[in-house]
């Protein structure tokens, strides 16, 4: 898909073809649904995994676009394995922003075992300083992105405190549907009896939701605080 011709509301920074919808899918459905234009850019191609392959990732990411209903969806071709914050791909990633103006951006979360989430989560937040310079060689105008979460798609077993939880029991079935376009990753030479990875996410979605009060929901961290114009939207 070409940069988007009017900006994003949302914008998700995602290391692998499938991280965005690990971390943010329901969020991705909910906010589609109220009417928001959300895209996905993905710093690599995700290869090699056991099943899969760069063509194989590439239709099945297709096929989860289709099923989020994102208005965009780009793949830097970053290195898989070996993702570096470097200058260059502060450049590529600050014009992605400029030119598609998200007002709310989403990263990985800082706190990971997976280098290249920790890599794509400082990346998100350098890119996002340099979107905003002037007089500089970068694509479009100068723009700085005024939210930025962190989602989860941690390989790590920790309980990190998150600053909202979105409920999303509306959007789940529909966000297993996107995670299932992704075989290679979560059906193939995975196993098949409960808890399978596709299990393991539901019920983490589960306990999400319980924490808030609802079915599902996905967590979310900020380093900045959330300034709320009343108490609409709270879930109570
Ligand atoms: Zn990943």
């Amino acid at each position: 898909m070409p940069l988007a011709e009017t900006p994003l509301d949302v914008l998700v920074i995602a290391t692998h073809p499938d991280d965005a919808e690990i971390g943010v899918g329901g969020t991705i459905i909910r906010c589609v649904g109220a009417g928001l234009r959300v895209g996905v850019v993905d710093l690599t191609d995700g290869e090699p995994t056991p099943h899969g392959s760069p063509e194989r990732r590439a239709e099945e990411t297709v096929a989860a676009t289709k099923l989020l209903g994102l208005a965009w969806r780009k793949n830097l071709g970053l290195p898989n394995r070996s993702l570096q914050e470097t200058l260059e791909a502060r450049r590529q990633l600050a014009g992605v922003l400029r030119m598609t103006r998200p007002r709310f951006l989403f990263a990985h979360y800082w706190d990971d075992s997976h280098p290249d989430h920790v890599a794509a989560s400082r990346l998100s937040e350098d890119a996002r300083f340099w979107a905003k310079l002037t007089r500089s060689d970068l694509p479009g105008e100068p723009f700085w992105p005024p939210r930025l979460f962190y989602y989860w798609s941690v390989h790590l077993r920790i309980h990190p405190k998150p600053a909202f939880v979105i409920d999303i029991s509306d959007c789940l079935e529909q966000k297993m549907e996107a995670l299932r376009a992704y075989s290679s990753q979560f059906v193939e030479g995975r196993p098949q009896v409960f808890p399978t990875p596709l299990d393991d996410i539901r019920d983490r979605a589960r306990y999400w939701g319980w924490t808030i009060g609802t079915a599902y929901g996905e967590p979310f961290g900020s380093r900045e605080e959330i300034g709320l114009k009343g108490l609409d939207g709270i879930v109570v």
